[in-house]
């Protein structure tokens, strides 16, 4: 056979695979080569996958904070190997695609009309959707099946598998965070030569870097950052990111709050963007928004951690708050455009999937600086 005849790749059985197993504190990773591979359905494809981000939200598959799928990743780039019914599918047949969270969304075949969401193109706010690592399983695997009318297509040719990963869920969700921040910046009378200024918390991560670039290099200067994590490595990866100041949390909130006021002119920033899951995180953050500014909650921490934001003090401050849940399709498109622009740069460290255990603890821990994607065996 050769090589390039990709209609008719030979495609095993079994495969390797990472695991999540006795989700919570003991919980465990192990990679595992007798895996089944999966046979795609209806409107399906079977994605030989080349690399994974992994996200820093998969530690709640790990502690049991939720039903997840034991193969969890959705950060996942590869080729179409096989289609399984549908024109939509056989028509990815050979293609490069991105497997991302939204595994599937409203189909537009059902009885019920789609949800208010799916119909005002904001399937990743689905009431019905169907998630990557969560009810199937996700892109730390082998060959993974996907919805060929959700995967995305168009991957510019340029940019390299392991670029591409991070884009799939990290870049991506802000996408969708600081859109928010647009409309709410939207609605406020302006003000002459206003200064926006946009806090990130958790700069320094696999989102909070490419949110970093987003807001400071993509709106003409318009937003002014002020990066929030810790130690130097997210020190130097928030400020070549974009980012006007660095502020390290190691230290207690009324420093954080005096620091963030004096570079605000005294009032705190217009937007905070709360992307870490640690729950210190959202508490400090109500204390770095100025009045009629914004919350954006983006990180995922214990499901059962509430915001901890007085009523009345949202009232009186008039804040609003709003949740990010990964971004449109429509701004995949502009994001792989702006990647392949050299606008936006992840910052990626690639590792073998058998270090996947250990990628996932540094998660955990918040030691990761950028995105860690691992190569999937070939
Ligand atoms: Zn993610
Ligand atoms: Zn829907």
């Amino acid at each position: 056979m050769s090589p390039d005849s990709t209609r008719e790749i030979p495609i095993p059985t079994v495969q390797t695979a990472a695991l999540i197993q006795n989700p919570g504190p003991s919980a465990t990773v192990v990679v595992r080569e007798d895996v089944p591979v999966a046979t795609p359905g209806q409107d399906e494809i079977l994605v030989k996958l080349e690399y994974s981000g992994v996200c820093g939200s998969e530690i709640r598959a790990l502690n049991g904070w939720g039903a997840y799928n034991s193969i969890v990743g959705h950060e996942g780039v590869g080729t179409v190997v096989r289609a399984g019914g549908g024109n939509t599918a056989s028509a990815l047949l050979g293609r490069r695609v991105g497997v991302k969270w939204l595994y599937s969304a409203c189909d537009d075949n059902r009885e019920t009309p789609p949800c208010s969401a799916c119909r005002r193109g904001f399937a990743n706010n689905c009431a019905r959707q169907v998630n990557t690592g969560r009810h199937v399983p996700g892109t730390l695997q082998q060959y993974a099946v996907a919805d060929a009318r959700f995967v995305t297509t168009d991957i510019p040719p340029a940019l390299p598998g392991e670029v591409v990963a991070p884009l799939l869920c990290a870049g991506l969700t802000m996408m969708g965070a600081l859109a928010k921040v647009d409309a709410h910046v939207a609605s406020l009378p302006p003000i002459e030569d206003e200064d926006i200024w946009v806090v990130v918390s958790g700069a320094g991560g696999g989102l909070g870097h490419l949110g970093v670039q987003l807001a400071s290099v993509d709106r003409a200067g318009r937003y002014k950052v002020i990066a929030i994590d810790r130690g130097e490595a997210k020190r130097t990866l928030s400020m070549a990111s974009g980012a006007h100041y660095f502020v390290d949390y190691d230290q207690d909130d009324d420093a954080m709050e005096q620091q963030i006021k004096h570079f605000t002119g005294g009032e705190g920033a217009h937007a905070v963007l709360v992307v870490s899951g640690a729950p210190a995180a959202f508490r400090t953050a109500p204390r770095l928004v100025r009045n009629m500014g914004v919350l954006a909650t983006v990180g995922l921490p214990a499901s059962d951690f509430l915001l901890p934001v007085s009523a009345t003090l949202c009232s009186a401050r008039s804040l609003t708050v709003t949740g990010v849940a990964v971004g449109t399709e429509k701004q995949m498109a502009q994001l792989l455009a702006m990647a392949a622009a050299g606008k936006v740069t992840p910052s990626v460290e690639v590792r073998p999937l058998a270090d996947v255990a250990d990628v996932i603890e540094q998660l955990r821990k918040g030691s990761i600086t950028g995105r860690i994607v691992v190569k999937i065996p070939e």
